[in-house]
């Protein structure tokens, strides 16, 4: 994309180039935690990471932040690496903090040996009310003076699993009056007596987030560690780690994090949606993770866009949800090949074509590229199904579709006129009579008729059919999060119909390839679902041609 300027992280990688630290090296990280499938959100850290590294020739190690047994698990591992490689970045190693457990440890050693932590026997509510609260001066632990060699045996006993969950911690021994919560002697270990999804039962005491994540960018020499917003006031224990361990110094620097409307987008309230049937799994194409996305036909391309476009802020902010929308019917605008699909079918016959005649028509693939990208072929007969909507029995003014006496262009083909239609009982038309003028075939019209609008159509006998997935926002309020009550009331129970018998040109069917995407002519874009066979296709529709949902 065009010329922009830099955003305040490049600022400070090309200061530090400029000044040599770290020899002109630049080491970013990308440290999910494998508790849930990623999502747009990430997308933005992903981009920003890798991002940095390819344009300042540096790399980006991938880090799995495991150290949470519970929640953890290797299908999310599997899953995370698959969709950082889909969005189309390499990363430089594929590391585990849980494979730092024994260095952690012995840097928890280390800090006691400093008389820098100490075991803690208190309950995590009287911790709490030790800690206090930022106005005044916290009290100290009762455990707070234990001697070195005690701390030493009982870091020991507790890694030895002589304690259960919960009976004794590790915290540092920084400051109980500082003004920082995170700096009143946080706790740095923990027991829990959990199966890991790596390292087994080999641990029965795991390392808290802030003694972890920092201790292990240090380990891999990251140059520049990049997280969001929440993490600022973590940033000073961040670097009081470092400093008392003596190790590599690792730097922080913290962004605004993506948040967008219509969804939501914390793990935990994707893993209930999915756990609750709300959707059909982590990758259900009204998901904002990525393998949502991906099945619903975004590509790598139109998400990167995205995050390029929103940038990187210091301050929250909401980002709308057609922008991402926008940078997928941008791209798809430019790629995809156009096809004729008829999603809600009635029949219209033509009373002055041959019976029992085929014709063959040319159709551009795409009017974007030049040369059209190639073509393909339409056969066009007396039968044609066409979108019902298409019709009025009493058309208002300025209506350039079809109704009694209108005439209109049959895309890649002529001009029909209607003449007549039939209805059933009930009153329902059920099919629409025409003629068309033989001289006004698309490309060598010479009928002079002028008419406004084009429709799409498919013929009757070659007609191929398939199911079609319409997609809408799966909230209906802009931010179902901050709503009252639970979140999952604000679904939009319209977020998905099924159109069990659409019409398709034949073009469609004939090459089967899931996540082909394309842009049904006036209908939107649509991809190949997963769910297809060569003889029941699917297609979702990843969004329509405008944006139709500004009121
Ligand atoms: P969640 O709240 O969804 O559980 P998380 O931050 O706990 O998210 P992690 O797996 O720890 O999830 O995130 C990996 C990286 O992605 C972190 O560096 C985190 O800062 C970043 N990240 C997570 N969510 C967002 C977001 N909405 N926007 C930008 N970056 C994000
Ligand atoms: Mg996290
Ligand atoms: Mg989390």
């Amino acid at each position: 994309s065009e010329e922009r300027s830099l955003n305040f992280l490049e600022e400070i990688i090309e200061k530090d180039l400029a000044e040599g630290t770290h020899d002109g090296r630049v080491l970013t990280r990308f440290p999910p935690e494998p508790n849930g499938y990623l999502h747009i959100g990430h997308a933005k850290s992903i981009c920003l990471n890798f991002g940095l590294a390819n344009k300042y020739n540096g790399k980006t190690n991938l880090r799995f932040d495991d150290t949470n047994p519970v929640t953890e698990d290797t299908e999310y591992v599997e899953s995370i690496k698959e969709d950082v490689k889909w969005l189309g970045f390499n990363w430089s190693e594929e590391l585990y903090t849980s494979d730092y457990f024994d260095k952690l440890y012995e840097f928890a050693v280390a800090l006691i040996k400093k008389g820098l932590a100490y075991v803690d026997d208190s309950t995590s509510e009287e911790i709490a009310a030790q800690k206090g609260n930022p106005t005044e001066p916290g009290t100290p632990s009762p455990y707070r003076s234990r001697s070195v060699e005690e701390n030493l045996q009982l870091f020991e006993d507790m890694r030895a699993g002589k304690f259960k969950d919960g009976e004794k911690v590790l915290r540092a021994k920084i400051d109980l009056t500082s003004p920082n919560m995170h700096m009143r002697d946080p706790i740095i270990y923990r027991i829990k007596h959990a199966h890991h999804h790596r390292t087994g039962d080999k641990w029965c005491i795991y390392p808290m987030y802030d003694f972890a994540h920092g201790q292990s960018d240090s380990i891999e020499e990251i140059t520049h560690s990049i997280c969001t917003l929440e993490f600022i006031p973590h940033r000073p224990l961040y670097d009081w780690c470092i400093e008392k361990l003596g190790i590599f110094p690792s730097k922080q620097y913290e962004f605004a994090r993506l948040n967008m409307n219509y969804t939501v987008m914390s793990k935990r309230k994707l893993l209930q949606l999915v756990n609750e049937n709300y959707v059909e799994g982590w990758d259900d194409p009204r998901m904002p993770t990525i393998s949502g996305l991906r099945r619903r036909g975004f590509t790598p391309a139109s998400i990167r866009e995205f995050c390029e476009r929103i940038g990187i802020q210091k301050r929250e902010n909401v980002i709308d949800v057609s922008l991402l929308e926008f940078c997928i019917r941008e791209d798809l605008n430019k790629t995809s090949w156009r096809r004729m699909a008829v999603l809600d079918p009635i029949k219209m016959v033509i009373t002055n074509y041959p019976e029992g005649e085929v014709e063959m028509l040319e159709g551009e693939n795409n009017p974007e590229v030049e040369g059209g990208d190639g073509s393909r072929m339409l056969p066009f007969s007396k039968e044609l199904w066409i979108e019902r909507e298409d019709f009025m029995e009493n058309p208002p003014k300025k209506f350039f579709r079809l109704g009694p006496g209108l005439s209109t262009r049959l895309k890649h083909a002529y001009i029909v006129t209607c003449t007549d239609f039939v209805k059933d009982a009930e009153g329902n038309v059920t099919e629409i009579h025409c003629t068309y003028a033989p001289d006004s075939k698309s490309g060598n019209d010479t009928s002079g008729i002028a008419v406004k609008g084009t429709i799409h159509w498919v013929s009757v006998t070659h007609a191929k059919t398939a199911e079609v997935r319409l997609y809408e926002r799966l909230f209906k309020v802009v931010n179902p999060a901050s709503e009252e009550g639970d979140f999952k009331e604000y679904i939009n129970p319209d977020s998905l119909q099924i159109i069990k018998k659409a019409y398709i040109e034949p073009a469609l069917a004939e090459d089967f390839n899931p996540e082909h995407r394309f842009q049904f002519i006036r209908k939107g874009y649509f991809v190949m679902d997963k769910d297809s066979s060569p003889e029941h296709l699917v297609f979702n529709r990843t969004v329509t041609l405008k944006d139709s949902w500004a009121k």
